[in-house]
């Protein structure tokens, strides 16, 4: 069965070689699609508070419902611990019931005979959404038996949720073991940007990484490594790097047990990693501390690196100048509170001021960040996957992707 642990490494992971919904036939089949309605909410009244990922999944769906399919849509949402109505995919139905412009059934279960009924008296046209897959325990075990349950509701099998492929779970790979398994359009553009971007880039190759720190990055930066020609460091992350330089931190989140990491990967990529020059930084960690601008060799001792300063936005920004192909994953500083959001939304804007680049922007934090910029429309890509996308940037292969056809 193809649901690997994802822990081998690959270098050509693209969809490219993966079937899609292109090269199967649909007409008068019943298509089990696993999507990534995964969508953030407003805890008091369920409210979507934004249905990015509901929209990504169109193409694919109205795809398949002009072809002659009847849909059998399946994702989870949240953690659930069991049925729990807080994390019914009820909201979702209704939300992709309005975008879609036609009726969606929503089902009362994952599972079961009823609801393989409801399935199978779906017609061309039709579109039905099962309820969270997680409601169930055996989902995320990848149990055998609750895959070959979801298969029994279809006749081929869909993976557009990108966002879910890092996980081995019944929904995402074990199904597939059951069904013509193929990726969606989401999946392949996905899998396109981020694989073209690390197989076959157009250089200058240019990363930014960020984010609170080293130890969820290492991965990505040891991959990254050699195949880009810069990686400017920003966020948390670059405090360790500073130290391991012998540059002062003051109060700011390091970590120590990464120091030797830092100065190894400082020697492995002398001339491509660009660590910051000055920065913001403040009295204590919250949005309303005292700030001010320092250069790195000046960094009082209580206090903290909260974001990078106006020279380093320049150099920054000089870096990218000439980029063919950018990669960013992780914020530059702490952007939730305004006052140290400055060199987060200048990254942002950088890149959505070049016109001749491959712009991708992978991680939740990230995405978020160029959204609230208001420039995500002009990135070449915005990943609806973080974990999914920092692994794809680790050069781990994703389950989820390994269980499809091949072409
Ligand atoms: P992404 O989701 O894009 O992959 P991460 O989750 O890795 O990004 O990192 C985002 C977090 O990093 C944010 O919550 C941000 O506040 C934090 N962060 C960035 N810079 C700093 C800093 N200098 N000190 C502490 N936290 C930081
Ligand atoms: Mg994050």
């Amino acid at each position: 069965m193809g649901c690997g642990n994802g822990s081998s490494r690959v270098f050509f992971a693209t969809a490219m070689n993966k079937k899609t919904i292109r090269e199967i036939e649909v007409k008068g089949k019943r298509v089990l699609v696993r999507c990534d309605f995964n969508v953030p909410q407003d805890k008091q009244d369920l409210h979507i508070t934004d249905d990015r990922r509901i929209r990504e999944a169109l193409p694919t769906i109205n795809y398949l419902l002009e072809h002659g399919a009847a849909l059998i849509l399946m994702s989870h949402l949240g953690r659930p611990k069991g049925k729990d109505e807080k994390y019914s995919l009820k909201p979702v139905a209704a939300r992709l019931q309005e975008l879609l412009g036609r009726p969606v059934q929503m089902a009362n279960d994952v599972i079961g005979d009823a609801v393989v009924a409801q399935a199978q008296a779906l017609k061309p046209g039709d579109v039905m959404l099962l309820e969270n897959v997680r409601f169930y325990p055996e989902e995320e075990k990848n149990d055998p038996a609750f895959a070959r349950e979801l298969a029994r509701l279809g006749e081929v099998y869909v993976n557009d949720a990108f966002g879910s492929a890092h996980r081995a779970h019944a929904s995402t790979c074990g199904v597939a073991a059951y069904l013509p398994a193929v990726a969606g359009f989401l999946m392949e553009k996905e899998l396109n940007y981020l694989g073209g971007a690390l197989e076959n880039p157009r250089r200058p190759f240019v990363a930014i990484l960020g984010g609170a720190k080293i130890g969820d990055k290492i991965g990505v930066i040891e991959n990254l490594l050699p195949k880009v020609d810069r990686i400017l460091i920003g966020g948390g992350m670059a405090n360790t790097f500073m130290l391991a330089k012998s540059y002062p931190v003051g109060a700011s989140l390091v970590e120590a047990d990464k120091l030797d990491l830092a100065r190894a990967l400082l020697q492995n990529g002398a001339t491509k990693l660009v660590l910051p020059i000055d920065w913001v930084i403040a009295d204590r960690f919250a949005a309303d501390a005292q700030a001010q601008t320092v250069t790195a060799t000046n960094v009082p001792n209580d206090w903290r690196i909260l974001d990078i300063g106006p020279a380093t936005i320049q150099l920054f920004e000089q870096e990218l100048q000439n980029a063919k192909t950018a990669i960013w994953n992780g914020p530059m500083g702490v952007f939730e509170f305004p006052k140290f959001a400055r060199g987060t939304l200048a990254i942002a804007r950088a890149l959505a001021n070049l016109t001749d680049c491959v712009t991708i922007i992978g991680g939740g934090d990230s995405a978020a960040a160029v959204e609230s910029a208001g420039v995500a429309d002009k990135m070449s890509h915005v990943s609806t996957g973080g974990g999914a996308s920092l692994e794809f940037m680790e050069g781990r292969a994703l389950p989820g992707v390994q269980a499809l056809q091949d072409k």
